[in-house]
């Protein structure tokens, strides 16, 4: 859950990851925010636009069409790997999808297969849509990919977020088949390797950033926390517990995954406002990141 880039910060972290980005018209203003809500934001969604030349395509995700007003997307990536920024802000790109990606997107866990449209997307992703036909046939240029991979991690990487708040429309909607022509798979994986520092596909990007060290543990997933898990991070866990004054322990805390912890984490999950299943002692990312475990 984050706070949405702003305009400025889009093009600085874009440019900063190397990429050619092109500011169309009054897309700093440009959004549908007057029709809902733009934010918290959780991941980037990948399309294709179904159309060809790039003219054109930036055009209609600027304007959009008679009964689906744009922005539909915030940047268009064309084939050359460029960017064209055309809104900022709620864009119409995702459509209602199914809460359970949603959830699993937040926790950064494995994507269940998508089958309901109960949830509004356009507050909660932002969208680029890479130009190409869709049909099976039209192909994707490396240097495409490689900017889908770029403005991925350069907006997982300022949020703190893995490649797993990356999805593709199709993850997310059903019915629909975009983006068509490489797995989500594939390229998930190959901005997890641009965020670890490596350039992924092939890349050799010139002066590559030094990756600050978190000062906090990551959120391990969810399955991570199990009986028998004995790790650091669980006793470094339970002392945050404790000094948020929601500590359950008779002694302790220990490496070792107990009831104690559980029941702990619990009570930390209620302090922050969750409820019923959302408090069920299990830790979720949006209260692991809360907790600030220091890194052991
Ligand atoms: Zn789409």
């Amino acid at each position: 859950m984050a706070k949405p880039l702003s305009a400025s910060k889009m093009v600085e972290i874009l440019r900063a990851e190397g990429l050619t980005v092109h500011e169309v018209r009054s897309w700093r203003t440009h959004n549908r925010n007057s029709k809902g809500a733009w934010g918290p934001v959780n991941g980037v969604m990948i399309h294709h636009t179904v159309t060809k030349g790039t003219e054109a395509s930036v055009n209609i995700c600027y304007n959009g069409y008679s009964g689906l007003p744009g922005p539909l997307c915030h940047g268009v990536i064309d084939k050359k790997g460029e960017i064209h920024l055309v809104g900022n802000g709620r864009a119409n790109h995702a459509g209602l999808g199914d809460s359970d990606v949603l959830r699993a997107v937040i926790n950064e866990s494995k994507l269940p297969h998508d089958n309901e449209a109960d949830t509004d997307g356009n507050a909660r992703f932002y969208g680029f849509e890479c130009i190409n036909l869709g049909d099976g046939k039209d192909p994707w240029p490396e240097a495409q990919k490689e900017a889908i991979e770029k403005v991925s991690a350069a907006i997982c990487r300022h949020h703190g977020w893995s490649e797993r708040s990356v999805i593709g429309h199709k993850e997310w909607q059903p019915g629909k088949t975009d983006p068509r022509g490489f797995t989500m798979d594939g390229m998930r994986k190959r901005i997890a390797q641009r965020l670890k520092g490596g350039g992924g596909g092939g890349d050799t990007t010139p002066d590559p950033k030094p990756v600050p060290k978190p000062k906090y543990v990551p959120f391990p997933g969810s399955g991570f926390f199990h009986t028998g898990r004995k790790s650091p991070i669980i006793t470094a866990m339970g002392r945050r517990l404790v000094a948020e004054g929601c500590g359950r322990y008779e002694e302790g805390p220990t490496p070792e995954w107990t009831e104690a912890d559980r029941r702990s984490y619990a009570a930390w999950q209620q302090k922050l406002g969750f409820k019923g299943k959302d408090a069920d002692g299990i830790p979720g990312k949006v209260s692991w990141d809360k907790l600030k475990v220091p890194d052991v």
